[in-house]
């Protein structure tokens, strides 16, 4: 049987891990346990499952947002871990940073195969070639460039990246919003909210890591108002296999859709009159203002976890002076009171750098000499992220095995996003229960080599083009 329209849209049609007998035997349990717990269970798709979450999440949380301590200072992006370990701080883990890049490629071992290795190469090449700098933090490099330059400043007669002399008027309340999330999503983002620009997000000061050069927001070109916030699905197959070179493949590729699509997103707005600039990693912290557009929700493993592909996705951000009149709020559907009784990503994390406090904490509680990379003053769950990307330099890849387990990272099946629902209405009730479920159905599996063969099989997969 065809499936509904609105349901094929939002998925890759290469994702097969998720079988048939898979989708019918959760799609069974999760409208056993709906009909029991919801009343009018929704019957429609998954699209309209998830505004459902979030029109009832930003009207029952209004005004919710991340708590910070009256003393709380912005971060300093010399201090986050690249930067810890280019500024000298861990001179012993520099030998393993140069060899990061020199896979460990086995042709007997899935996961870690020339092939493989070629799609974690290639996936991200655009980001460095266009944004080289800005998965370390570091701005104002290549498409991520602070230059505002006007129609008399082009650097040739293609060059349109400038902002025009006659700024558009928006004609209403929602015009603005509306235009730019439109454009957002026509150039490729996943998820889109626009927040306020908020000084406590963004980097107290910038530093080029590699010159050891340190800028301000005195050098920035103006002053911003809004920052838009975009999610970049990193597809689920590929993070099955975490952890493996696959992985950082689909890693690679967000970022380089990111780099892509924020640099189209700023120059839009600059050809609207507008100034902006685009930021990945760089310019302010991507998961507070992911949380403040409205992404998701703040969780145990420190991501944001979106109604739609759980902590699956990438951030990227475009930094304006566009003032909007309408701006999108923080949600919340239920994570912290899952994450607060599941803790599968803490049991999972081969590095045990992931917190188990019952409770987010305004500092950081775990037995670990150097803190550097963490700033107390906010409400959250502290991790290590040192001893996680001490992890990542062992085994020379990315790693991604708290995404991969987490309950929420499910393919966008209605019957996932039913039982997202069912965390949202009934909160702590049922969540130990559904975590049991999920690993009974075996969801979740991290370092599984069938996980790598399966996401190089071409059977019961479609390829368009002929
Ligand atoms: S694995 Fe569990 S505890 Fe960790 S972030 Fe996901 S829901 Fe929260
Ligand atoms: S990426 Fe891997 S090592 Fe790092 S926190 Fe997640 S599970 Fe742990």
């Amino acid at each position: 049987m065809d499936e509904p329209k609105e349901l094929s849209k939002y998925y890759d049609k290469t994702d097969t891990r998720l079988n048939r007998r898979d989708f019918l035997r959760l799609g069974v349990a999760s409208t056993a346990v709906g009909a029991l717990t919801i009343a009018n269970a929704p019957n429609k798709v998954t699209a309209q499952i998830n505004r459902e979450i979030k029109r009832e999440a930003i009207e029952k949380n209004v005004g919710l947002f991340i708590e910070t301590h009256a003393d709380y200072k912005p971060f300093y992006q010399k201090n986050n871990v690249f930067g810890g370990l280019l500024t000298g701080r861990r001179p012993d883990l520099i030998p393993k940073l140069m060899k990061f890049m020199d896979k460990l490629v086995d042709k007997n071992r899935p996961g870690y195969t020339q092939i493989d290795e070629a799609l974690a190469k290639a996936g991200f090449i655009v980001a460095n070639e266009i944004a080289p700098t800005s998965m370390f933090g570091i701005p104002n490099k290549g498409f991520h460039a602070w230059e505002q330059r006007t129609k008399y400043q082009k650097k040739e007669v293609f060059d349109d990246n400038i902002v025009s002399d006659i700024k558009y008027e928006f004609t209403s309340k929602g015009e603005a919003s509306s235009v730019v999330k439109r454009a957002a999503r026509f150039f490729g983002a996943d998820l889109i909210g626009i927040a306020i620009r908020d000084k406590r997000w963004d980097y107290a000061e910038f530093i080029d890591l590699f010159t050891g050069k340190t800028f301000g927001w005195q050098d920035f070109p103006f002053e911003p108002r809004s920052v838009i916030v975009m999610g970049f699905e990193m597809n689920y197959e590929a993070y099955a296999t975490a952890p493996s070179l696959i992985t950082e493949g689909a890693t690679g590729d967000a970022y380089s859709r990111m780099s892509k699509t924020a640099f189209q997103v700023s120059v839009f707005l600059k050809n609207l009159g507008y100034r902006a600039v685009a930021a990945g990693n760089d310019m302010g912290l991507s998961v507070p203002y992911a949380a403040a557009a409205g992404l998701g929700e703040p969780s145990r493993m420190g991501i944001i976890i979106s109604p739609r592909f759980g902590p699956r996705f990438r951030i990227a951000k475009v930094y304006t002076d566009l003032a909007f009149l309408e701006y999108d709020r923080p949600i919340k559907f239920g994570v912290q009171e899952f994450c607060e009784r599941c803790l599968r990503c803490a049991h999972a994390c081969p590095a045990k750098a992931i917190t188990r406090e019952p409770k987010p904490t305004f500092e950081p509680t775990y037995a670990h000499s150097e803190k550097w990379f963490n700033n107390p003053g906010t409400k959250k769950y502290y991790n290590d992220s040192l001893s996680c990307f001490e992890y990542w330099l062992e085994i020379r890849s990315d790693c991604g095995v708290c995404v991969t387990c987490c309950p929420y990272n499910k393919q966008d099946y209605w019957q996932h996003r039913l039982v997202h629902k069912l965390t949202e209405v009934m909160p702590g009730q049922m969540d130990s229960f559904l975590r049991s479920v999920d690993n009974i159905f075996g969801y979740g599996n991290t370092f599984d080599e069938r996980a790598s063969k399966t996401f190089w099989d071409s059977s019961n997969r479609e390829y368009l083009g002929y």
